[in-house]
């Protein structure tokens, strides 16, 4: 049984578009957008982007065997840890990967296939010893995990699509929203409704407002975006999240002091931070 951890979450990945290794990211990190949510003993995944393989090896030391792993999209960078799970090889552990985002017939499992298939990746997916399984649900949808746990989804605004998630465990709220761009006339009702209210919001903010007009269409928001969003759908914490990978430890650190400014109590994402609603 996995030890009870209550309701956290813990970043293991916070960089956007690739991983950036290197001396001018050692505070915040390098590895691409995985995020850890614990719902008293279960365990939530969202992303499986490079920072997903040191989460292998802290959940193998727990004695954690069933994870549920939810994408908001399978833009590479959010999927580039998947054959570098440690627990997927297991045999005695369960995964269940989910993604709402996709059209067109494709599906969770055969785009996972088309990304672990030579000449890509030397070996397939069926190499996982695991009880790996694979689900679609449509970003909008209510999934009800287990009793007491509840994620609300609804689309992002992103090419081919993202899905925002809201975890909803023991009366308290975490929100996932990345990858996303704003719109210029209004606020993205959306991802209003999803994060009203809500005690954590961890959301895309590759980009500053003065860089934004470079990089329309990229489907990427903003730092002070999401302050905005946040104050008004009342939101206890704003983490900003997805930065970009040319950001040095020292330009995050002038943003963290910009937003405490702005919204006093926002955070800059950083890997192995922890945050309990
Ligand atoms: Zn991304
Ligand atoms: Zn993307």
């Amino acid at each position: 049984m996995a030890p009870d951890r209550g309701f956290s979450a813990r970043f293991w990945g916070v960089r956007g578009s690739i991983a950036c290794p290197g001396a001018d990211h050692v505070i915040y990190g390098g590895n691409t957008p995985c995020v850890e949510i614990r719902c008293g003993s279960r365990l939530l995944v969202f992303d499986a982007g490079t920072g997903l393989r040191n989460l292998g090896k802290s959940i193998a030391e727990d004695g954690i065997t069933d994870v549920d792993l939810f994408l908001s999209h399978t833009h590479v960078d959010h999927i580039a840890g998947f054959p570098f799970f440690s627990f997927a090889f297991k045999p005695e552990n369960t995964l269940r990967v989910w993604s709402g985002h996709l059209e067109g017939g494709l599906t969770t499992e055969n785009v996972l296939r088309q990304f672990m298939a030579p000449p890509l990746f030397p070996v397939p997916v069926d190499i996982f010893a695991a009880d790996v399984s694979y689900h679609d649900f449509s970003a909008g949808d209510t999934l009800t995990l287990v009793d007491n746990v509840t994620l609300r989804t609804t689309m992002l605004n992103h090419p081919q699509n993202s899905t925002g998630y809201r975890v909803e465990f023991g009366g308290k709220s975490i929100c996932y929203v990345t990858d996303t761009e704003h719109f210029e006339d209004g606020p993205d009702q959306n991802i209003l409704g999803l994060i009203d209210g809500a005690d954590i919001v961890i959301y895309d903010s590759m980009f500053t407002d003065a860089e934004y007009p470079d990089y329309k269409e990229w489907g990427h928001s903003t730092w002070q975006e999401g302050a905005r969003l946040c104050a008004a759908a009342n939101v206890g914490t704003f983490v900003i999240f997805h930065h970009l990978p040319e950001r040095t430890d020292e330009e995050l650190d002038g943003i963290a002091a910009a937003v405490d400014e702005m919204r006093p109590g926002s955070l800059v994402a950083r890997e192995g931070m922890i945050l309990k609603p």
